[in-house]
């Protein structure tokens, strides 16, 4: 469990933002009566104002969307940080000193502070390169921008800088500005020689790696000589700040698009993201000096709005969510195969947002812009194939599909392909149109897929019922709470009811369990065993089995049976100590998709009152203090 902020501070940070301050530097806001602001909202498309913020409750709501909550809410959203990011961020700006709750491990492992100077520094030091950029010894750096038809614009936006030839002018600077040699090499920008320290990027091309937040936690240099010993790119090595596995060039700039065209392009390099953007595709990021991997689609889908909350994530996944476009930029049909592949193979529901878009001449995003224009760049982005549809079609190109024998060959390539694809419908989809590009009969395809396929499918099909994963929570929710009782009080279990489970048969166990008394009447069981038995896990034992028959005594015969059934079930936790944090953490998953659930139906509530009505204030005053409660368990469990 991470290090919880101690939540007096949480509240002191709320007291003392203004709301209106933090949402005004995004919206632009008008009076909209008494108490009450208004403007467009961030986070849908509107041309009348529907984004209201109440600036005495520290509230803001979107009459469009029903998005709403409260400045540390509104910061998550639209910096796409995560709570704790959020608060570090207004504890900042309002000048609150955050401490952590005693025996709590911190996410990152630096302390506060020290990120700050590290930011700080790299803040100083882009500044630095970039007033370099004018410098006569930058002749070559301006020079490789010019001929790439970056003009200075470009090279302002992208706070495009140039590091000198000489060996510590950004350490010297940097001292001078009262950072300490430490500092210097632990941010990356000096390493430590025989004889002191020296700059680690010498007569490059730099430009500023950030993160979300549009701070410089990096850099990343392309070199301008023609020494062979040094490598043409260079970057910031791993630091407290930057991991080259969780940043992607471009996406400060790019975050806001995304967002909205639920799409991103995801290119080669440095030079690549300028021109896409200068062209028009401003969703352009790229991964720096390593393969795009799992944290950057995790960074990815946070933008897409997919899977930000895990208990909607489950919500979502049975009803078949859709997380936006993913689409790679391919400088040829190797590279681009090659690449496909690995993408395929890592991460099925990414994979089936990915598309591709081959250049056939070779050329990159860049080269691209420099040949044919802006337009052809555009153009590469819009002739993106599906990822499926590409690994398929590169089977065909490899047989003939004139000969009866290529026909067949194909089919056999094929189908270990379309048997990979997990989402059934999807699947299905694909067979028929592989059918249709082979030129055989779809039956003849289904056939072969299904001697391919794994055996399980079929066991996965018949026990599709219970393997619903909202089915499933709620039944490891109830088997936890029936068999560890006392590991669970304390989770949460109070704030369910009856709605909270889909079958009506847990709904049911439900009832009875708390006509039993729930939990409370657990503890007066554990209590009597005590004083006979002693404390012990003996006495544990005793109250839970007596707890389970009231259990069942009390409801109908049908449901005592389920009762019987959920109090044998195996739990899949076999050491002790591991067992408990399961009880607990299955009983809090089924907790945190009821408060989410509670708050999307107030929203929904929210949303058909007049906001002058007087129900109004009622309702959203509860929207905002269940959200709270709801994000206040969340955290939680981070
Ligand atoms: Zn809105």
């Amino acid at each position: 469990m991470a290090g919880l902020i101690r939540r007096d501070e949480i509240e002191e940070v709320r007291n003392r933002t203004r709301i209106e301050d933090i949402v005004g530097q995004h919206v632009t806001l008008k009076s909209a009566g008494a108490g009450s602001l208004k403007g467009l909202c961030p986070f849908h498309d509107e041309r009348t104002p529907s984004f209201h913020v109440r600036p005495q409750l520290g509230f803001w709501h979107c009459f469009g969307c029903g998005e709403g909550g409260d400045a540390i809410n509104f910061v998550q959203r639209i910096d796409h940080l995560d709570f704790t990011e959020a608060v570090e961020y207004l504890a900042q700006k309002a000048g609150v000193t955050l401490t952590y709750e005693s025996g709590g491990q911190r996410r990152r492992p630096e302390e506060p502070g020290r990120r700050q100077r590290l930011l700080e520094a790299h803040r100083v030091a882009e500044e630095y390169y970039r007033s370099q950029l004018d410098s006569p010894e930058a002749a070559s750096a301006r020079a490789f921008l010019q001929e790439r038809n970056f003009d200075q614009r470009a090279a302002e936006h992208f706070g495009v800088g140039y590091s000198q030839g000489s060996w510590d002018s950004l350490t010297r600077h940097l001292r001078g500005r009262g950072f300490t040699d430490q500092e210097l090499t632990t941010a990356g920008l000096s390493v430590q020689g025989n004889r002191g320290l020296y700059d680690r990027f010498r007569n490059r091309l730099m430009w500023p790696i950030r993160d979300l937040t549009g701070a410089t936690v990096g850099f990343g240099a392309r070199k301008l000589d023609d020494d062979p010993n040094s490598p043409k790119y260079l970057n910031t090595p791993e630091t407290p700040i930057y991991k080259k596995s969780q940043v992607l060039y471009g996406i400060d700039l790019a975050k806001r698009d995304i967002v909205r065209g639920r799409k991103v392009v995801i290119v080669e390099g440095y030079t690549d993201v300028m021109a896409a953007h200068l062209a028009g595709e401003t969703t352009a990021v790229a991964t720096c000096g390593t393969a795009f991997g799992s944290e950057h689609v995790q960074l990815v889908r946070r933008l897409l709005g997919d899977g930000a909350d895990p208990a909607a994530g489950v919500v979502l996944s049975t009803g078949r969510a859709h997380g936006g476009e993913i689409i790679f930029t391919f400088d040829g049909d190797e590279a681009g195969k090659s690449a496909a592949r690995k993408v395929y193979v890592e991460d099925q529901k990414f994979a089936a947002q990915t598309f591709v878009a081959i250049e056939p001449h070779g050329w990159d995003p860049c080269d691209l812009r420099m040949q044919r224009g802006d337009r052809a760049v555009v153009q590469l982005i819009d002739s993106r194939v599906p990822l499926f549809e590409f690994v398929l079609r590169s089977v065909l190109a490899q047989v003939d599909l004139n000969t009866a024998e290529g026909r067949v060959a194909a089919v056999r390539a094929g189908a270990p392909i379309l048997a990979g694809i997990k989402d059934v419908a999807l699947r299905q989809e694909y067979a028929r149109q592989f059918a249709g590009w082979v030129g055989v009969e779809v039956s003849r395809v289904l056939g072969t897929l299904r001697n391919s396929g794994r055996p399980r499918r079929a066991v996965e099909a018949v026990a599709a019922h219970t393997n619903d994963p909202v089915i499933r929570m709620e039944r490891q929710a109830l088997e936890a709470l029936l068999q560890r009782p006392l590991d669970v009080v304390g989770s949460g279990f109070e704030l369910l009811g009856e709605q909270s489970y889909t079958l009506p048969v847990h709904r049911a166990v439900h009832v009875s369990i708390v006509a039993a008394g729930g939990l409370d009447r657990f503890l007066d069981l554990l209590a009597e065993a005590e004083e006979s038995a002693g404390v012990g896990d003996q006495s544990v034992a005793q109250a839970t089995r007596k707890w389970n028959q009231e259990i069942g005594q009390g409801a109908a015969p049908q449901v005592a049976e389920v009762v019987r059934q959920l109090t044998v079930a195996p739990l899949p936790q076999d050491q002790m100590a591991g067992l408990r944090d399961y009880a607990i953490g299955a009983v809090r998953a089924l907790v945190r998709m009821e408060l989410t659930r509670q708050v999307a139906d107030l929203r929904m509530a929210l949303q058909r009152l007049d906001p002058n009505a007087e129900e109004y204030t009622d309702v959203f005053t509860q929207l905002m203090t269940l959200d709270a409660r709801r994000r206040e368990y969340a955290e939680q469990d981070s």
